[in-house]
């Protein structure tokens, strides 16, 4: 089959793997991907001859590597964690010691793969960027990396479009453009796949889905949680760049693309990549207009204390890295030319929360009299987290004589209606790369495009003397960022 033309994510026969996890020691490989092989051979579908190689820089036996590993898996599954599986998957783990930097080092490595014709080879790598480059070029050099090989990457890919366009060639070099899984862990969730399937499976959103129909969208991705322990890289990185460029923009083409005439990676990238490029430019004469950023200060979240953004570990005295972000986006194309798709992300808000709510226009004309006369607009909610649900919200009458309207949910509630386990995000991509199938990893231009959008914003923050407006742990964010909305005359979800 071309390897175009597969569904979303594959359904055929998992084929034997080498996956070589640079990073294998660290905090993302323990508490996500190796869970999630684990879960997948639990499902059966990590073919046999497999292998799962575990590299970093620190020396561990294989034993106290898989012991780890097992710890990892027993504390992050939960009630999932299957102990009889366990020494049958052990199997397939080693661990092999390489400081990506030193070149000597990967003849180790080398020599564990061998030669094994018709087995894929996917190099993981979930270490710090700054180390992509070395481990590019010392692979090729070390005549690791065959025509098949694929190569995943974690973000951040870069800090900026010229950082990224470093990242991007530095791979490229070694490997073909099919060969590279840029990961966005939003598109492997459940509730993306049924937002595509919402769109593209069903007649009746279509010619609903535009201007004209569509009065505004909002996306919001709320976070309860400070910067924990990654504080001196949040620091350097900010809301902006660690949340906006990747998780809401990729929300945003997927909500926004075109139909694409099929399933196959690059139908639906080329309709991404069509919405990146349709952005309108927020430069420095608007950017105090249309955005707002924020920081955090001491409050009370939930039911705990939280310390302010200037005092948690890691983070500057006088930072003014922002930890919160609301933009107002539009899109220049004829389906959404004056449709308004508001952004928002922050961390120490009230809910651990990731939401897009779509408001319709509301009726032309009401033929109902007194408080009905003025109705409110249907709403279309996709709930991505902590639960995956989606409702659609309309007017219906009341029981009794009055002709009384309210608003009623018809909630489409996935853990109820479908009993079989939903997959976590990590399974599926990892799946899916496993399986040469492209669609839900970004292209190399949509990199480019989502910083090329970012970037002027970035720039006209860095020449404003005003830094972030402060907001309290616990609170929606700066005031700030409900005038934004309140402007067009809308308001915030929450705050509705
Ligand atoms: P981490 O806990 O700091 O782990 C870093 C890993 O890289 C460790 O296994 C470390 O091995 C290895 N490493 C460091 N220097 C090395 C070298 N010179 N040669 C070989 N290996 C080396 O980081 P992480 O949180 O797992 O994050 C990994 C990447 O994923 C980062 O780019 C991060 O931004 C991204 N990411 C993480 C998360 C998350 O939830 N953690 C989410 C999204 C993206 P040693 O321990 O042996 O030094």
């Amino acid at each position: 089959m071309n390897a175009d033309v597969r569904s979303l994510s594959s359904h055929r026969p998992p084929p034997a793997f080498d996956l070589v996890l640079f990073g294998g020691t660290g905090d993302l490989a323990m508490r996500k991907l190796l869970p999630a092989l684990y879960r997948r051979f639990g499902d059966g579908l990590i073919a046999a001859g497999s292998r799962i190689i575990g590299v970093a820089r620190s020396a561990h036996s294989r034993e106290a590597y898989l012991a780890q590993a097992q710890a990892a898996c027993r504390q992050h599954l939960g009630a999932d964690y299957r102990a009889p599986g366990w020494e049958t998957f052990a199997a397939t783990l080693g661990y092999v010691r390489v400081d990506a930097t030193v070149a000597g080092d990967y003849a180790a490595l080398a020599a564990i793969l061998g030669d094994r014709p018709g087995v894929a080879r996917i190099f993981f790598l979930s270490t710090a960027p700054d180390l992509f480059a070395a481990i590019c070029r010392e692979l090729a050099a070390a005549g690791i990396v065959t025509p098949e090989s694929r190569i995943m990457l974690e973000k951040p890919l870069g800090e900026d479009a010229t950082s990224a366009r470093r990242i991007n060639d530095t791979v490229g070099a070694m490997v073909g453009e099919r060969q590279v899984y840029r990961i966005d862990h939003y598109l492997g969730k459940e509730t993306v796949q049924n937002l595509l399937a919402l769109r593209f499976g069903n007649a009746l959103f279509e010619p609903l889905w535009r201007r004209g129909q569509i009065r505004h969208v909002q996306i919001t991705v709320a976070e309860q949680l400070g910067v924990e322990s990654r504080g001196e890289f949040y620091d350097r990185t900010g809301a902006l760049r660690d949340m906006v460029q990747n998780h809401l923009l990729q929300l945003l083409c997927i909500l926004a693309m075109e139909p694409p005439a099929s399933s196959a990676a690059d139908a639906v990238r080329d309709e991404k990549l069509k919405v990146l490029r349709a952005l309108r430019p927020i430069g420095e004469a608007e950017a105090l207009i249309k955005t707002v950023r924020g920081q955090y200060r001491g409050g009370i979240v939930g039911a705990d204390k939280a310390a302010g953004y200037l005092d948690e570990p890691g983070v500057g005295a006088a930072s003014r890295t922002e930890t919160f972000v609301a933009i107002k986006a539009e899109i220049d194309t004829w389906r959404w030319a004056g449709v308004p798709f508001y952004l928002r992300t922050g961390k120490r808000l009230p809910e651990h929360v990731a939401e897009i709510v779509i408001t319709f226009e509301q009726v032309p004309h009401s033929i109902f009299e007194g408080p009905f006369s003025s109705q409110p607009p249907n709403r279309l909610v996709i709930r991505l987290q902590p639960d995956e649900f989606i409702t659609l919200r309309i007017l219906a009458k009341s029981p009794g004589e009055a002709m009384r309207l309210k608003p009623v949910d018809l909630a489409l509630d996935l853990g109820e209606s479908f009993k079989g386990r939903p997959l976590e995000a990590y399974e599926r991509l990892l799946g899916d790369a496993i399986q040469g199938n492209l669609t839900l990893f970004m292209r190399r231009d949509e990199v480019d495009a989502a910083w090329n959008w970012i970037d002027p914003i970035r720039a006209a923050w860095d020449a404003d003397e005003d830094g972030p407006r402060s907001y309290t742990a616990g609170s929606w964010g700066p005031a700030a960022s409900s005038a934004l909305i309140a402007r067009d005359g809308f308001a915030w979800h929450d705050e509705q």
